[in-house]
């Protein structure tokens, strides 16, 4: 009989990225390599941080890897990079993808994993049977109906997100991080007023700035262009604030 759960205690090593950048110091991974671990998780583009964890020049670093390489990319559809293409010659791939992000599908509780068949066919045995309940999959087959459309709105926001960006750049006491994804993670010492003024005028950021590395961060959504005005024009009001330049 297949042993579905495993009693053994599972150990989980965290990698923390570079502060600069928040990329992956690809040498401290593969010191691990030796420990034989049966699975790396990276999240490409990362959240909230924004940026690649990889690229596909890095692949050749971690192809080694003795376990499964599982690649979260629910931001895909902002940042056009995938390693779909790779499960093609490489049998420890997995991927995958979500109807929360790009689709604004997230109550629908809608992914999707790709793999070859020896790894898909495995993890089918422990699926619940209607684990995609039929509401679900009604509501996943009308948002793939309005790809087209969607596709229009994720042009904007990649748009918007660029466009923000730079805005952000060119305003004292903050500092943006290049995104990836539908979200900008930015740096200010006047984190608290930030989140005051956007509470009050109804714009909802994320406080990061508890996790290691992103010491007064926040991440702020990429919303349709007025909303997005209303949010630099806060910073802008915050930051320039008495005696700015
Ligand atoms: C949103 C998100 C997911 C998917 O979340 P679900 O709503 O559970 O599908 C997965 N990984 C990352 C990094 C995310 O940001």
């Amino acid at each position: 009989m297949k042993k579905f759960f495993s009693k053994k205690k599972v150990e989980i090593i965290k990698i923390l990225l570079n502060k600069e950048d928040f990329s992956l110091d690809f040498d401290m991974l593969r010191d691990y390599f030796k420990y034989n671990p049966k699975l790396l998780i990276l999240t490409n583009p990362n959240n909230p941080t924004g940026n690649f964890l990889i690229k596909s020049d890095d692949f050749e670093k971690i192809q080694d890897f003795p376990g499964i390489i599982l690649i979260d990319e629910a931001y895909y559809e902002f940042s056009g990079l995938t390693f779909l293409p790779y499960i093609e010659n490489f049998p420890n791939i997995i991927i995958l993808r979500t109807f929360s992000k790009a689709f604004s599908g997230a109550g629908i509780r809608l992914g999707y994993l790709i793999s070859n068949p020896k790894i898909v066919n495995y993890l089918n045995n422990f699926k619940l049977p209607y684990n995609v309940n039929i509401f679900t999959q009604i509501a996943g087959e009308k948002l793939i109906d309005k790809w087209p459309l969607l596709k229009e709105k994720i042009e904007v926001i990649k748009e918007e997100r660029d466009r923000i960006f730079e805005e952000m750049k060119n305003i004292k006491d903050i500092v943006p991080y290049p995104s990836e994804a539908n979200f900008i993670l930015f740096r200010s010492r006047k984190r608290e007023e930030i989140l005051k003024s956007c509470e009050e005028e109804g714009v909802a950021l994320r406080d990061f700035s508890k996790e290691p590395l992103l010491e007064n961060c926040l991440r702020v959504s990429i919303g349709d262009i007025k909303e997005n005005d209303v949010f630099i024009k806060i910073l802008k009001e915050v930051c320039y604030e008495k005696g700015g330049d």
